[in-house]
């Protein structure tokens, strides 16, 4: 798998104090107070806003110009005060198998200060592509197989940052009315190019719970980016006080990072575990609002050498999901550097995934794909060692995601 690096040919768009606010990533609300900074009358704001959706969130358009059916002095006045722009994409890796890595450069919180970098994968497979967003600058949690935490948090994205993501990874694919996939692309052969969404980028989502949140609604709104609920993924390591929350008010899909069968273990690699342990993590899944055998809770499990992967952690696992309308997915450990763990081999792996499926689970490791990641583990791994630990772990785990 080789990738290439490309430095963005779109222009960089201007940072910090003294630029003029983008209107790209707001929500209804937050595009009514521009209009109504621009002394747009009342009574015709909910009717601009439904324009600027559209052109923003279902054509993807970059200039006010284009907005045909706004009259030429309000283009005028938005233009005056507002753009249309993204944040800056640092640099884009496309790997062989049409993976693609966007380095995002957000604007800086404070003039002259180092503008912060997310990262955002995306993943396309025969029927769907799916999109790996960042909810957070880094992450406060430490597990200990995760490069992400290693990371000093610095802030949580705004819902706009969030949602930028997606406008941005439709930019550079071409996923917009009347645009086109870029020479070479691999793309899936749906009507979309990203159908899915996944939070499962840098980032605990249910830390930044509002602007997940927020993010959400504008994200699964149906008469712009239109991602549906049922097609995002909200990945968690266990904060089960906001998990209940996440169905009642976000109904997205659900997943848990689980990784290890007892409290002793978990305690250990998923620090969080001493706060929230896994008995309170489950019965929070039992209840969690909509979940039923249509809509499942994905159960993460990164297979850790000699740490989580015996045949008796196997047996543990389908008997502590018992009763909860699950799929398991079996992610083989992608490893970074200065990592303390290792990859499951590639036997155990096998070993484990049988007892799961025996168990009734449906095969969380795919032949195919597994091949794959069995080479990610160490047969191609010179091969693959360009793409970030972050993009392979993204890559296998959805590759395993249904
Ligand atoms: N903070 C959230 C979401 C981001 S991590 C969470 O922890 O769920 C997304 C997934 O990648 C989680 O299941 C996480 O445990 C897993 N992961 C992290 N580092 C990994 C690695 N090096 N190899 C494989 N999976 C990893
Ligand atoms: Fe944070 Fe998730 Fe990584 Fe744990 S696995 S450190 S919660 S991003």
């Amino acid at each position: 798998m080789s990738a290439t690096l490309d430095f963005a040919s779109t222009p960089s768009v201007p940072v910090g104090a003294g630029a003029k606010p983008s209107l790209v990533g707001r929500d209804r609300a937050g595009l009514t107070a521009a209009l109504a900074e621009i002394g747009v009358p009342e009574r015709e704001r909910k009717m601009r806003v439904s324009q600027l959706w559209h052109w923003i969130y279902f054509r993807g358009i970059r200039e006010f110009e284009e907005m045909t059916n706004v009259s030429k002095r309000l283009r005028a006045a938005l233009a005056e005060h507002f753009t249309l722009a993204r944040p800056e994409v640092a640099a884009e890796q496309v790997s062989s198998d049409g993976t693609r890595k966007w380095l995002i450069r957000l604007l800086a919180d404070t003039p002259g200060e180092q503008p912060h970098e997310i990262e955002t994968v995306y993943i396309p497979e025969a029927e769907r592509g799916t999109l790996c967003v960042s909810s957070q600058v880094g992450c406060t949690l430490s597990c200990t197989f995760c490069h992400t935490g290693t990371q000093r948090l610095v802030r949580n994205l705004t819902a706009g940052e969030i949602v930028s993501q997606l406008v941005i990874a439709r930019d550079r694919l071409g996923d917009w009315p009347r645009a086109s996939a870029p020479a070479g692309a691999i793309v899936p052969t749906g009507e979309r190019f990203i159908s899915n969404i996944v939070f499962m980028g840098m980032g605990e989502p249910l830390y930044n719970f509002d602007g997940v949140k927020n993010a959400i609604e504008v994200i699964a709104d149906g008469d712009g980016l239109s991602v549906g609920k049922r097609r995002i993924t909200v990945s968690t390591s266990g904060v089960v006080p906001e998990i209940e929350r996440l169905g009642a008010e976000v109904g997205a899909m659900l997943a848990i990072s689980l990784h290890a069968t007892r409290d002793s273990l978990r305690d250990e690699i998923i620090p969080l575990n001493k706060k929230y342990p896994i008995k309170d993590l489950l019965a929070a899944c039992r209840s969690y609002p909509g979940v039923s055998n249509a809509r499942r809770i994905t159960f993460e499990y990164v297979m850790l050498k000699g740490v989580n992967d015996s045949a008796q952690d196997a047996r543990e696992l389908v008997r502590l999901l018992a009763g909860i309308p699950a799929k398991i997915n079996l992610i083989p450990f992608n490893p970074w550097p200065g990592t303390i763990h290792e990859c499951s081999d590639w036997d155990t792996i096998e070993q484990f995934s049988e007892i799961v499926f025996r168990a009734g689970y449906a095969s969380p490791v795919r032949r195919p794909r597994g091949r794959d990641i069995l080479a990610a583990c160490g047969q191609l791994k010179s091969e693959t060692q360009k793409l970030s630990a972050r993009e392979r772990m993204a890559l296998r785990a959805m590759a395993m995601t249904d």
